[in-house]
């Protein structure tokens, strides 16, 4: 399992800080581990990621709200996506956050509400039982994301409706202003540099042009997944902006721990009782598998602990085919309980074993005797 951070220890804030202190926080951090500062140092581009995830969650009131109640888990629960893939993804989604901060945007493109941009992805955290891992499944899901609205077909318009010159900066997308000698031109707060804004909003998605949904989709899970495995469903993240494509979502595999095996890798281990006599006689006896049950052989003189290697009835490979193996470790059950009988004949059974000894160390004894 992976072991989270915690977002406000990341940011070095306390858990009430205000909105402003979060920003305050993360521009310290974001201006200490910028990758243009830092080439090539793998560590301060951890402290720059974290430190970009941590922000994108607490700065947003909704995705704070659930990681305060439910953590990390409430988040990738609900169908948020957390953390980064790249710079890019960083520099993307906070260029007019990195503009107000360092005056730049890194080179990355300045984001202009009105140019198109992808979906989020999403992950979906699923969790399935081993015998539904080894012989796979379809299994419906259900989550929340954000779809396009019907109806402004995701431009966040009230149908019929325009947008209008945003006032501020006069349709040029950007706002100059003095600082000390220099005079800074930066993207306009109120348009985000698109020079219009929306006067007119759809009243259905509040001019988002996106709506949050329910989706129910059915997940085909292939035999051999493993905790950890991710499965992409493309195109099923979230809707796009202003006509960008739709993220993509990611379910990843949670196998749940099975009363009967263990798992390592495609082999699976288990523990089989079988009494004295038949540890020491052998014979024959059945075993459960994932794949049904099967009559294996026990060897004469089995030692407890030892271990059988079934070939082939461990877990199927998710790459490549073929199965691991199950690997049998035997146990070996002394009865608590005994008939008169058996205490007869186990007396008996002592008696020869003593003999057996006593032949021994008398042909021990000779051989000094002559030596
Ligand atoms: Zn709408
Ligand atoms: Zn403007």
């Amino acid at each position: 399992m992976v072991h989270h951070k915690d977002y406000y220890q990341i940011l070095g804030v306390a858990r009430d800080a205000s909105a402003e202190e979060i920003k305050k926080a993360y521009r310290r951090l974001a201006l200490k581990y910028h990758p243009d500062r830092n080439p090539g140092d793998k560590e301060a581009e951890e402290r720059f990621k974290e430190a970009s995830e941590a922000y994108e969650v607490l700065s947003d009131p909704e995705k704070r709200a659930i990681y305060d109640r439910f953590g990390h888990q409430g988040l990738s629960g609900q169908g948020y996506k957390t953390g980064f893939d790249d710079f890019q993804d960083i520099f993307s989604t906070f260029s007019d956050l990195f503009e107000e901060f360092f005056g730049f945007s890194s080179g990355f493109g300045r984001r202009e509400s009105s140019r198109p941009r992808p979906g989020a992805d999403l992950r979906y955290d699923l969790s399935i039982d081993l015998e539904e891992a080894a012989k796979g499944k379809e299994i419906e899901i259900e989550f929340t994301r954000l779809e396009a609205c019907n109806t402004c077909g995701g431009t966040g318009l009230r149908p019929g409706g325009q947008r209008a010159y945003c006032p501020v900066c006069q349709g040029r997308g950007q706002v100059v202003h003095s600082e000390g000698f220099f005079r800074i031109s930066s993207t306009c707060p109120h348009c985000r540099g698109a020079g219009t804004i929306n006067a007119d909003p759809c009243p259905d998605c509040a001019g988002q042009g996106r709506l949050r949904r329910k989706r129910r989709l059915t997940v085909d899970i292939p035999p051999g997944v493993d905790t950890g495995t991710r499965l992409r469903i493309k195109r099923e993240g979230e809707a796009g902006i202003n006509g960008g494509p739709p993220g993509d979502l990611y379910v990843v595999i949670h196998v749940r721990p099975h009363k009967l095996f263990e798992r390592h890798g495609d082999d699976l281990f288990c523990e089989v009782p079988i009494n004295f006599v038949k540890a020491a006689l052998g014979g024959e006896i059945f075993v459960e598998t994932l794949w049904g049950k099967e009559r294996i052989t026990i060897p004469r003189g089995t030692q407890p602990g030892e271990r059988l290697v079934l070939r082939g009835l461990g877990m199927p490979r998710l790459r490549g085919g073929g199965k691991g193996d199950l690997i049998v470790q035997i146990q070996v059950e002394i009865p608590r309980k005994l008939t008169r009988r058996q205490e007869e004949l186990l007396r008996e059974f002592e008696a020869l074993e003593e003999e057996k000894k006593e032949g021994f160390f008398q042909k021990i004894f000779r051989r000094e005797a002559k030596g």
